[in-house]
């Protein structure tokens, strides 16, 4: 059955704009219905990095907080740290970084809450049954709040050829121990340059890791994964091994968002912001030029019909000469394959469909 997905055109005038229709869209009783009974709402979005510049506006988050404020909730803004060493890889860093990119309380209307806690490890495990996972381990505060609206800023992506809400939600709530087996097959490694200082051996809950010869080693069938060991290290000695392939990684995202919408029932709506449509993930510690036009605002209570309606809205779009899209900026070009020929983007969408996490079929209703 065809999904409902609403579609804000980017286009404004002062008697009507897309950050006033983004307001009256929450008013459709399509969402209203669960502001009218959520207390505590998770505003799920990515702070960006310390020198992107891609992610989605606050001033648009601070209409979505409003709505819930209006409503009676109790909005806060969260996500989860990254499994890498970087700018978000713990809940101190995070938030500096979510402020600096002006997520401040006094912009947003709301505070920030890192949902697996202070280094990644405050997480709960929900079961699915499915092919890869037959439980996920995802943040643990997201299982207590009542209801959650996706806000995802949708881009292309180097694993998985987009992002949107799928991945925002499978891989951006997955705490620290689901990222890492997400990316990753096998356990961490640890480089020649280790000093042997045995830090990483407190962190270690399994016991895994032994000191040897003046340098730590990993026992790799005692190690369980959690990812402590790699954002501990303090001379960032300990690394992933990306080795998982793109259509895993997209299929995992997929279970663990099921995980999450599904199993654990977090009843949530999605809303993709097809705004400054960069190649690549806001992960990246830069921001290209966006592929194609500004598109607006898609909304959906599906996250695989918003997804789908995003990925269609943007190939059928004109793109833009001179960016990552080479001279292949025509109307009706796959964009994100020609960006990220190596990925096939349709993995997610069809497997997220295939394990009933919603519809790729969809009716666009423009709004207002
Ligand atoms: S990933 Fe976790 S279990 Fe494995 S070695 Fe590192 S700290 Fe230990
Ligand atoms: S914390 Fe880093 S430098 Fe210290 S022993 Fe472990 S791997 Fe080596």
């Amino acid at each position: 059955m065809a999904s409902k997905v609403f579609h804000i055109s980017p286009r404004s005038k002062a008697s009507l704009h897309i950050m006033s229709s983004l307001e009256r869209l929450l008013e459709h009783s399509e969402f209203s219905q669960f502001l009218d009974v959520w207390n505590l709402v998770a505003i799920k979005l990515h702070f960006g990095e310390e020198d992107g510049w891609g992610y989605i506006h606050p001033k648009f988050v601070r209409r979505v907080i409003n709505q819930v404020k209006k409503h009676g909730g109790k909005p806060f803004l969260t996500d989860t740290s990254s499994v890498y060493v970087g700018s978000r890889s713990d809940a101190v860093s995070h938030i500096q970084t979510a402020l600096t990119n002006g997520f401040d309380y006094i912009v947003t209307g709301a505070p920030v809450i890192i949902a697996d806690g202070l280094k990644g490890s405050s997480s709960i495990e929900v079961e699915t049954g499915l092919g890869h996972y037959k439980k996920v381990c995802i943040a643990s505060e997201i299982a207590y709040s009542d209801g959650m609206i996706c806000l995802s800023h949708f881009k292309g992506h180097e694993l998985c050829g987009f992002g949107g809400a799928i991945k925002n939600v499978g891989m951006g709530l997955a705490a620290r121990k689901g990222k890492l087996s997400i990316h990753s097959k096998v356990t961490p490694y640890i480089k020649k340059e280790c000093t042997g200082c045995g830090t990483c051996k407190r962190y270690c809950a399994s016991g895994a890791i032994y000191l040897e010869g003046g340098r730590a080693y990993i026992n790799a069938e005692r190690c369980t994964g959690c990812g402590q060991c790699i954002i501990n290290c303090p001379n960032g000695c300990i690394k992933i091994r990306w080795d998982e392939s793109a259509k895993n990684v997209q299929e995992k995202i997929c279970e663990y968002a099921y995980g999450i919408i599904k199993s654990l029932g977090i009843p949530a709506f999605f809303l993709n912001f097809l705004i400054h449509i960069a190649p690549d993930c806001d992960c990246c510690d830069h921001t290209d030029a966006s592929i194609c036009p500004d598109l607006g605002i898609l909304a959906s209570t599906d996250v695989v019909a918003v997804d789908q309606a995003s990925v269609d809205l943007i190939n059928k779009s004109q793109g833009i000469p001179n960016t990552a899209l080479g001279g292949k900026h025509g109307a009706g070009t796959d964009k994100f394959r020609i960006i990220h020929p190596e990925v096939d983007w349709e993995v997610q969408l069809a497997y997220a469909e295939k394990i009933g996490l919603g519809s790729r079929q969809y009716d666009l209703i423009p709004f207002p």
